[in-house]
């Protein structure tokens, strides 16, 4: 049974990367970041409300992505394994992750650090053209990151569950690493 948390700034190819394993490993790739996208093409409420944060790379309120990963994890799909992609962002929404994944008798999960250089981030980011991709979104969203997520480097360190891929590489080279060190 995988189940994996991808870590990384934005644009060290976490998503890509995620994607990529969970189609091999057949268990979902459950992308937050997806999730909100789509919630706001739809225009559902929880479209609404967090649009605004994510158009100016601040974090969507915890509550609102917690409700929505505890959904998803509860499905069919989920009970087999899972890719998290985006989640948590903070340490509140790892120590509520916890706890969820406690009550659902879901342990066993590694995290994986997808790491790159600002350098390599921002060129890459600059390239790719999403919505929330402008130089001065990108600056904000480094800037969260470095706040706010990559204290979970120290947190799952901690806790022994974390792995560390280099993500300065060609894609190639990045998901031969993650198969050898998820492989153990
Ligand atoms: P990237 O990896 O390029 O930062 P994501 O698609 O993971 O992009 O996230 C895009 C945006 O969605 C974030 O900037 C944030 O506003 C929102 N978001 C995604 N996941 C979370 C989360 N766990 N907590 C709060 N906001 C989130």
């Amino acid at each position: 049974m995988t189940r994996l948390i991808f870590l990384g700034p934005p644009g060290a190819g976490k998503g890509t990367q995620a994607q990529t394993l969970a189609a091999f490993l057949q268990i979902p790739h459950i992308s937050t970041g997806d999730i909100l996208r789509q919630a706001i093409q739809e225009k559902t409420d929880l479209g609404k409300k967090a649009q605004s944060f994510m158009d100016q790379g601040e974090l969507v309120p915890d509550k609102l992505v917690e409700d929505m990963v505890e959904e998803r994890l509860k499905k069919s799909d989920a009970q087999t394994g899972w890719i998290l992609d985006g989640f948590p962002r903070k340490v509140t929404q790892a120590e509520f992750l916890a706890k969820l994944l406690n009550s659902l008798g879901q342990g066993g999960e590694q995290v994986v650090n997808l790491d790159a250089p600002d350098e390599t981030v921002i060129t890459r980011l600059l390239g790719r053209g999403r919505k929330d991709d402008t130089e001065e979104v990108i600056r904000r969203r480094l800037e969260v990151y470095r706040d706010d997520t990559a204290p979970l480097i120290n947190y799952y360190s901690d806790r022994q569950k974390l792995l560390t891929v280099n993500g300065n590489q060609s894609q190639e080279e990045v998901f031969t690493d993650l198969k050898n060190i998820i492989a153990g």
